[in-house]
């Protein structure tokens, strides 16, 4: 149990230290790195989901592809029971998981249209 945080850091992505969030244009704020390499907070890039329909991925923000993995970055020990954290860090595994993953047709995500049967859809795997 000691050596839970033994993981290299070296391997970790990290925001460019000179870059802003493209959505808040602030300094980025629990930075989650796109499969598209882009950078955003994570409160921003779950809130630009959350504005279109939740049961299809949302595109970034800069080069429009379709984002269907967040990588947040390394947190430090003392940001770990932040409980604004945990939640952010909540949807973004919830976001990996209905689009990350298992490669899933857009159509099947569309037939699980309310949160309901999304929600047992998740908690079935
Ligand atoms: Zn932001
Ligand atoms: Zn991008």
């Amino acid at each position: 149990m000691s050596s839970a945080a033994a993981a290299s850091s070296s391997a970790s992505p990290v925001p460019p230290e000179d870059d802003v969030c493209s959505v808040c244009h602030d300094r980025f704020r629990i930075p989650c790195q796109a499969n598209c390499s882009h950078w955003f907070c994570g409160e921003c890039i779950i809130r630009v989901w959350n504005h279109g329909a939740a049961v299809q991925p949302c595109k970034c923000p800069i080069c429009r592809r379709l984002i269907n993995l967040l990588v947040p970055a390394n947190v430090s020990d003392d940001q770990n029971d932040d409980p604004q954290l945990q939640r952010v860090l909540g949807e973004i595994q919830h976001y990996n998981h209905i689009f990350g993953g298992a490669p899933r047709s857009l159509t099947q995500v569309y037939t699980l249209f309310c949160h309901e049967k999304l929600a047992s859809f998740i908690s079935d795997t």
